[in-house]
C-alpha cells in the first residue's frame, strides 16, 4: 500500500494526502488552497482598475457640473445686459 504524504508548511510534519488539517500543529493543509488564492488575485487587480475608472468618471461629472454652472452664469450675465 502506497500512501502519499503532504508536508505541513508550518511545522513540516508529514500528513496523509487529503487531510485538511495538520496532525502535528492543527494548521490547515494548503496544497489545494493555493490555486484558489491565485484565482482571487485577478478580481483584486480588476478592483483597482474599476477604482481608477470610478475616479475618472467622478472627475468627468465634476467637469460637467462646472461647465453647467459656468453656462448658467454666462446666461445670467447676458440677461442682465439685455435688461439694462
Ligand atoms: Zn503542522
Amino acid at each position: 500500500m502506497e500512501e502519499k504524504t503532504v508536508y505541513c508548511e508550518k511545522c513540516g510534519k508529514a500528513n496523509k494526502e487529503g487531510v485538511r488539517f495538520c496532525s502535528g500543529c492543527g494548521a490547515p493543509i494548503e496544497s489545494a488552497r493555493k490555486n484558489v488564492n491565485r484565482s482571487v488575485q485577478i478580481p483584486a487587480g480588476r478592483a483597482v482598475n474599476t477604482a481608477w475608472i470610478k475616479a475618472y468618471e467622478a472627475f468627468l461629472r465634476i467637469e460637467q457640473v462646472a461647465w453647467g454652472i459656468l453656462g448658467i452664469i454666462l446666461i445670467v450675465i447676458f440677461i442682465l445686459f439685455l435688461i439694462q
